[in-house]
């Protein structure tokens, strides 16, 4: 623990602007132990090392989970926290997936609340586009060797400054359709798992050494349906402007923005919203398309290769009208500039 309140401590000295998403080592980090039935109440820690058994489930099984959210500066310096309520529901399916016990949604935003506070200096200003991103996880830990669940958890949650996800803000980037699956029809998709993300690994890896952003996961069935864009969400909006298109299916991580841009689309620009399929053979139909999630925030689609098609949507250099407004509305939410929807806003 440490005696300097947050407000004692210096300004850190990051140029703010150049901000990637990288680990920086910042001060103080949430742990909690489960033990015995229940979790303690956590306690914030200077140290940024586990110390765990060799036989921990977490390294052998893959038996963990995480998320990924933000802590936005407003113009006021008032700091929020997006939709917190929404990442804690979806830890609580995650480790509901993978047999572990759930972390309440009181204990995962009072944890998200500590670790934000005690790293206060560490948020990005208002108007640098940066933000303060947390990451919450679940692992099972304790000697164990067999293949069942832990002894023993940890639940923490650490914080880094981050900028834009992808360099370059608002200008879009092609992508290539893998061969490989990131998860099975009925496996872990729509759960934030670890193997997922180890399964995508050389997928994306292969799409970079093409110079592609990222791998375009389709189904895993039929590789005929547009699922997930490395770890972002997909959407795509129709070529008469009127139609806010996003998929559905058991394997895709179910994207908190996602869900905001649905109601966005709908509730400030009026368009019509569809959960639907996205064919990979039929994308004349879209004149837009993009990425989102708390890290890509909305990454404009510029093109689409496929076998040998490079399908290419509103432009492979500018960003497209209805993607532009959905990235202000959104972002203007984030960072207190806009009205915000009942409860998706929730102050440190
Ligand atoms: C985390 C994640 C997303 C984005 O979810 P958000 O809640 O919007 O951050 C999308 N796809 C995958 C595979 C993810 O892991």
């Amino acid at each position: 623990m440490t005696s300097q309140t947050p407000a004692a401590r210096p300004p850190v000295n990051l140029d703010w602007s150049t901000l990637g998403f990288s680990y920086i080592r910042t001060d103080e980090r949430y742990l909690s132990h489960w033990r015995g039935g229940a979790w303690d109440s956590g306690t914030l820690t200077l140290d940024n090392v586990l110390h765990i058994s060799e036989g921990s489930t977490a390294l052998h099984y893959g038996q963990q989970c995480f998320e990924g959210l933000k802590a936005y500066r407003a113009a006021d310096g008032s700091v929020n926290l997006f939709r917190p309520d929404r990442n804690a529901a979806r830890m609580q399916e995650s480790c509901r997936r993978v047999l572990m016990p759930e972390v309440s949604t009181e204990q995962f935003i009072e944890a998200c609340r500590q670790v934000v506070r005690a790293n206060d200096h560490w948020i990005p200003p208002h108007g640098t586009g940066g933000a303060l991103y947390l990451r919450p996880y679940v692992i099972g830990v304790g000697d164990n060797i067999g293949v069942r669940s832990a002894p023993e958890f940890l639940f923490g949650v650490f914080a880094i400054p981050v900028g834009a996800y992808f360099k370059g803000g608002l200008t879009p980037h092609n992508f290539i359709t893998s061969g490989y699956d990131r998860a099975a029809p009925q496996g872990t998709g729509a759960a934030k798992v670890g193997g997922n993300y180890a399964a995508s690994l050389l997928p994306g890896l292969e799409a970079k050494q093409r110079q592609f952003a990222d791998a375009i996961y389709l189904d895993p069935a039929t590789h005929t349906k547009i699922e997930e864009v490395g770890a972002a969400n997909f959407f795509a909006i129709t070529r008469d402007g009127q139609s806010f298109v996003t998929p559905q299916s058991p394997s895709i991580l179910p994207s908190i923005t996602k869900y905001s841009l649905l109601h966005l689309a709908e509730h400030r620009l009026g368009l019509k919203v569809v959960e639907g399929d996205v064919l990979i053979d039929d994308l004349d139909r879209y004149s837009e398309a993009g990425a989102c999630g708390t890290a890509a925030v909305i990454t404009p689609i510029g093109g689409i290769q496929h076998g040998d098609d490079f399908h290419v949507f509103y432009s492979e250099t500018e960003v497209g009208p209805v993607t532009r407004r959905l990235y202000d509305e959104l972002t203007g939410i984030q960072f207190g500039d806009r009205p915000a929807p009942e409860g998706w806003l929730v102050q440190v």
